[in-house]
């Protein structure tokens, strides 16, 4: 449910892209759906092709980027490598994290065609 309107968040900047450059078709879209988003990429790859039926997106390539999880542990000092939100310090196994990336959800580039 999540991953279909946030599918149809990414057509509504197909189509302001479109407005903008005036292409008919893309050719590949490419999003960055960090590990800590709470989007599950492969639900996001079923439901684009129907989300994109009708639209420029029709058929374009959907590439997933998933750039992993990194935040500060403010007991570590140290900048540290977390697979999910809520998970503890890997290497103090406390919960004092502040996350610095891995939670971007956004179109990365697009390629008309
Ligand atoms: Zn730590």
């Amino acid at each position: 449910m999540h991953e279909v309107s946030l599918c149809e968040g990414v057509i509504g900047i197909v189509r302001d892209a479109q407005v903008r450059y005036g292409f008919d078709r893309l050719a590949r879209i490419r999003l960055e759906i960090g590990a800590l988003s709470h989007v599950e990429p492969q639900a996001l790859r079923n439901a684009f092709p129907s989300v994109a039926l009708g639209t420029a997106a029709e058929g374009a390539e959907l590439i997933i980027d998933e750039p992993a999880g990194q935040a500060w542990c403010a007991d570590c000092n140290a900048s540290v490598a977390i697979d999910r939100r809520g998970e503890p310090c890997p290497q103090c196994r406390g919960f004092r994290l502040l996350v610095q990336a891995g939670d971007e959800m956004r179109v990365k580039d697009m390629e008309i065609g």
